[in-house]
């Protein structure tokens, strides 16, 4: 069959390599000059960051079956996060006590038994599930730590701004489903960073696109079943597959789909003495998006052997919105009083539509079949990677071998 596959963010590139590899001719065609979609790095005087704190779950079933984490430099995140409070300076661990026992006597020392016992019962309930429960589920992950027992404190001060980072949205609109999978996940097996960026994971898969017609700067318009516009000519192809994000699927399938927009922006500091040891995130206690904004700070060069250390500070949802370096700096100056006087501005990054709005907020998910085109993307599944190549495997088993 002559598929035409429009979108070459992670579902686009997983649908083209496995029909090219059943023997269709896959013809992928992608709006900007890079594949990769959401996943992105950039690089700036021989720097290379990415765009938002990304990270890869080796514990996603898709990500085993998909990406040879082996053929990618990388480093593991370390199994444990600094819940970090500005106000006080004051910072306690929270650790994955079965990954990094070293970490039990500072989580001991910072949670209360009852919300370890329930975070260890959380872990023991969703380590074995292979994705989100029930999908079409609208419980909010709030009311869901609640039902799970989790004590007030520890929401705000853990729970809360992990996820709502997680989420990339200030209210951590998901379901408490969404959130017991990808807790789960995180049990399963290490997360890792990339060392030359989140990049390195599509450079690997192109590696297998040989067989597919890639077209780039090519903005598809006047989409039907069997026909599509390239460059204002028409061409005719068997099937058409969408893997765009949600917002341009709805409007190519003219859905009226409402919710927030998901923003995330870094803030990004080079600086010799880096305050941050380990691959692990600083997790703002405090996080609120009026007064203590920031989510979360990480350091992507913990591990590496550099002068020039990155810093990553982390914003979501409202204050993303513009680029407000004063803003960053009265932040983190607060952070690290003792360091700030050494951090060097050094980017900022940016992305609209980060991730799709969630069915909490009442939009339907999109099926894999609409009018006759096929449907790929995170928005039609959970927002996630896992989420994303879920989705371009239904298709690939839809449109089945040659
Ligand atoms: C900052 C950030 C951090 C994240 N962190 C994580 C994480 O840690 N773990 C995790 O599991 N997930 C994470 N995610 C989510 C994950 O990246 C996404 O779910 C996934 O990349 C979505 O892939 P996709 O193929 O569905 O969509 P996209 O990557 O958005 O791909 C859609 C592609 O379609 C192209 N396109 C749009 N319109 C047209 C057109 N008319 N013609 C041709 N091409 C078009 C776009 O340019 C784009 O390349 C994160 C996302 C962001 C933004």
């Amino acid at each position: 069959m002559k598929v035409a596959i429009i979108g070459g963010g992670i579902s686009g590139i997983i649908t083209s390599i496995g029909l090219s590899e059943n023997g269709h001719e896959v013809h992928l065609f992608e709006k900007t000059s890079s594949l990769g979609g959401r996943i992105k790095s950039k690089e700036k005087q021989g720097t290379i960051f990415d765009v938002g704190f990304h990270v890869l779950h080796t514990g996603y079933s898709t990500v085993k079956r998909w990406i040879d984490t082996d053929a990618i430099s990388h480093h593991k995140m370390h199994p444990s996060s600094i819940l970090f409070t500005p106000s006080t300076q004051k910072s306690k661990l929270v650790g994955d006590v079965f990954s990094a026992p070293s970490t039990l006597i500072g989580s001991a020392t910072s949670i209360s038994p009852f919300n370890a016992l329930r975070l260890l019962k959380w872990r023991m309930r969703n380590k074995k599930s292979d994705d989100v429960r029930d999908k079409n589920s609208r419980k909010p992950i709030d009311i869901g730590f609640t039902e799970h027992g989790f004590s007030e404190s520890f929401q705000k001060e853990f729970l809360k701004p992990l996820f709502a980072g997680i989420t990339l949205s200030e209210e951590r609109l998901e379901s408490i489903e969404f959130a017991d999978f990808i807790w789960g996940v995180m049990s399963k097996a290490p997360i890792i960073l990339p060392k030359n960026g989140m990049m390195s994971v599509i450079k690997h898969l192109e590696d297998r696109m040989e067989n597919v017609a890639i077209n780039l700067d090519c903005e598809i318009q006047n989409i039907s079943s069997t026909e599509i516009t390239i460059h204002g000519e028409k061409q005719a192809f068997d099937k058409v597959v969408i893997a765009t994000e949600q917002n341009t699927t709805s409007q190519i399938l003219e859905l009226d789909l409402e919710g927030e927009e998901r923003t995330t922006r870094t803030y990004i500091y080079k600086t010799k003495h880096n305050p941050i040891k380990k691959l692990q995130i600083m997790l703002n206690s405090e996080y609120n998006s009026a007064t203590s904004p920031f989510v979360h700070v990480h350091s992507p060069t913990a591990l590496s052997d550099t002068d020039n250390h990155l810093l990553v500070a982390t914003l979501i949802g409202t204050p993303s919105r513009e680029e407000n370096w004063e803003l960053a700096d009265k932040n983190m100056s607060k952070w690290f009083p003792n360091e700030f006087a050494d951090f060097e501005q050094f980017s900022s990054t940016f992305i609209s539509h980060a991730l799709p709005n969630s069915s909490i907020e009442g939009s339907p998910r999109i099926p894999l079949e609409v009018d006759g085109l096929l449907i790929a993307g995170d928005h039609t599944n959970h927002p996630s990677l896992h989420g994303a190549i879920l989705s371009a495997e239904k298709v690939i088993k839809s449109i089945g071998g040659v």
